[in-house]
């Protein structure tokens, strides 16, 4: 099976309703058909509006930026992923370095919640990577590995196949500072082949693995251009439209 070639932003806490509904908009009317598939992570305020917005437009999906990983319940504040489901979300991003580092999340809970996403019929984005010292310390293949299996090896072949990962060096998030394509290469191959172990070659090679780090328009095409490089998850650029779509045909 091909795998996909995906383009997916993640706007982290930003954009007011307004500013939301307008860079959406922005998106859809400047987008180029193509096979690549476009993926919006919005904050929850967005997410039924934004739905209705793409809903004529096959190659654009929504994405959440989290789900709490209990079906429903006493949890002030929280989402759960019927209610994400029920606003026409398709993937939900999973694991991600700030959730990580701010909210305490570790492999064990992630794993749970890439478990009830898939129960709804989402498809998680799992976020892994390795802080700076690890990488400077050689220790990142290893770290980067363990993560995948904390958070993954527990999957059926078919619940994997539902499975995007995006690979995303904290050193490398909103710090203009980038991996270099060689380095991306190196551990999405690494990632692959630890899929291709556990879960066999066909679901390995179906499986998309996004690079995420200061993604930019004119990083974009080399970092796409590595063979185990299956697109990006875009954070700062993705805020902006022209930036965002320039991104999106980078392939
Ligand atoms: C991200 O938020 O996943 C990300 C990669 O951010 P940025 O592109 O801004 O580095």
């Amino acid at each position: 099976m091909e795998r996909k070639q995906i383009a997916a932003g993640n706007w982290k806490m930003n954009t007011d309703y307004n500013e939301g509904r307008e860079l959406a908009k922005a998106v859809v009317a400047g987008l180029q058909p193509s096979d690549v598939l476009v993926v919006l992570g919005a904050p929850y305020i967005h997410l039924k509006n934004i739905s209705s917005i793409i809903q004529d437009v096959s190659n654009i999906k929504l994405a959440a930026q989290n789900c709490h990983q209990e079906e429903s319940g006493a949890y002030t504040g929280e989402i759960s992923a019927a209610m994400l489901k029920s606003c026409g979300v398709d993937f939900v991003i999973l694991g991600h370095s700030e959730r990580r580092e701010y909210f305490g999340e570790k492999d064990e809970l992630i794993a749970r919640k890439i478990d009830i996403v898939l129960r709804h019929g989402m498809q998680p984005i799992y976020c892994c990577g390795e802080r700076l010292e690890v990488r400077e310390a050689g220790k990142h293949e290893e770290l980067v590995g363990e993560q995948v299996k904390a958070a993954l090896f527990h999957l059926s072949k078919e619940q994997m196949g539902q499975v995007v990962v995006a690979y995303e060096p904290v050193w490398a998030i909103g710090t203009g500072r980038t991996a270099s394509p060689e380095q991306a290469q190196e551990m999405h191959r690494h990632i692959r082949s630890l899929l291709q172990k556990k879960f066999g070659k066909d679901v390995a090679n179906a499986t998309s693995i996004l690079y995420g780090g200061s993604v930019k328009p004119d990083n974009a095409r080399e970092l796409f251009g590595q063979p185990d490089v299956d697109g990006g998850l875009v954070g700062g650029a993705s805020l902006k439209a022209r930036d965002f779509l320039e991104i999106a045909g980078s392939f």
